[in-house]
């Protein structure tokens, strides 16, 4: 094994979808939805084969769905001036999109400032380029903070001589935390003192809960010229098997991507990249009625881990829930959610696989559920915790 991957074990997803299949449990573990997206998107897709959109697609992506991806951006996050052809690469799911901005910016030694919890792949691609993570911890909601929050002089503590990028996600996997203009500026105001560019994750733009607002790092104007926003389909469209995502940002840096992109997968696939262009075209409605959706679900769920006698924290976007099981007499989050999966027949994820090694205690006392599930799934769950925890 290489020393890049010798370190790595086979990611909580997989192993977490792997028990709740092989115990029967309901499977709020993986973020993945159990219903399929909408019915035009697919007949879209059917529609592209059968027309013959099967051969490479451009590099950076077809050119429709860049189109389609700058009309989007102007039409619901005010992020106007995105040019198709220069600030557009069109890439294998975000998971691709976060990797090619990494090996695009970072050199070996570089630092990279990541909050903790994080979405496994940033800390493992940091790792790829031989650069090191700093890591900031969210802080949960408390008596002075009513949301997830992070203390602002340690996030300076984490900036240095080589920092080269700042990673966000909002609204925030696992956490549901949505960064406010407020903080997005603060941190904007550190990457220009320290000329750091800044990798936005938004895989969950559309899974928002009100009042919080997403705010697209990109449209806050300090933040303008060094964001490389990332976003996909999986999330928005509950189509998470078409890895379709992509990369928008200023033309030098969506060069840096496109350099990565052209030699890791060249392309991907040409007639999901045709669908995806309509799916982005959908009526405001569409947008409406997902979000509408995933707040029956929340509260769905929300209410029933209250009954299990859950302790949860509401989240403000994503389509996680995260729960404190201190207190419950288990080892860890790890033993709490082998104990959930084995013997009580619902599946969770562990959030200490999300923090750095020095920080794991902090995710520790909590479990992350998913509600991007079916109601008859979340009352089955339900009704197993309260019988079973
Ligand atoms: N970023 C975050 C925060 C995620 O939760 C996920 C996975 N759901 C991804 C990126 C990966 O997205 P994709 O499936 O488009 O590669
Ligand atoms: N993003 C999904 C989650 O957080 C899973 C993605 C994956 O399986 N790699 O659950």
């Amino acid at each position: 094994l290489a020393g890049r991957v010798a370190h790595l074990g086979t990611t909580v997803f997989s192993e977490f979808s792997a028990l709740a299949l092989k115990h029967g449990a309901m499977n709020l573990g993986q973020g993945f939805p159990d219903f399929d997206g909408p019915e035009a998107v697919k007949e879209a897709a059917r529609k592209a084969i059968t027309d013959g959109v099967n051969q490479y697609a451009p590099s950076p992506g077809l050119r429709d769905l860049r189109v389609a991806i700058a009309e989007h951006g102007a039409r619901f996050h005010g992020h106007t001036g995105i040019d198709p052809d220069t600030m557009v690469t069109v890439t294998s799911g975000a998971t691709e999109a976060i990797l090619c901005v990494i090996l695009g910016l970072v050199d070996p030694g570089d630092e990279v400032v990541l909050f903790e919890p994080f979405y496994d792949s940033y800390d493992a691609n940091v790792g790829f380029v031989g650069a090191k993570a700093r890591y900031v911890p969210l802080r949960p909601p408390d008596g002075a903070h009513a949301t997830w929050w992070f203390d602002r002089d340690e996030v300076r503590a984490a900036f240095g001589p080589r920092t080269r990028l700042l990673i966000l996600n909002t609204p925030h996997n696992p956490t549901g935390k949505v960064f406010t203009r407020e903080e997005l500026e603060f941190l904007g105001g550190l990457c220009a003192e320290h000329d750091v560019k800044v990798l936005s994750d938004e895989v969950y733009e559309h899974i928002l809960f009100g009042p919080a607002r997403h705010v697209r790092p990109a449209t806050v104007p300090v933040l303008a010229d060094r964001t490389l926003t990332v976003s996909s389909a999986g999330k928005s469209f509950s189509l998470t098997g078409w890895k379709i995502g992509w990369v928008i940002a200023p033309p030098p840096l969506r060069d840096a991507v496109q350099r990565a992109h052209q030699f890791v997968t060249f392309a991907t696939a040409s007639p999901l990249q045709a669908a995806t262009a309509a799916a982005l075209r959908q009526p405001d409605a569409y947008f409406q009625e997902l979000s509408a959706m995933y707040l029956s679900k929340r509260d769905r769920l929300l209410t029933g881990l209250a009954e299990a006698g859950l302790k949860a924290y509401a989240p403000e976007g994503s389509y996680f829930i995260i729960t404190d099981i201190s207190g419950r007499g288990f080892a860890d989050d790890v033993a709490f959610c082998r104990h959930l999966v084995t013997e009580v027949g619902v599946a969770a994820i562990p959030p200490s696989v999300f923090y750095s090694p020095e920080h794991k205690h902090l995710g520790q006392g909590m479990a992350r559920f998913a509600f991007c599930k079916t109601e008859a799934v979340l009352d089955e769950a339900v009704r197993r915790l309260k019988v079973g925890l």
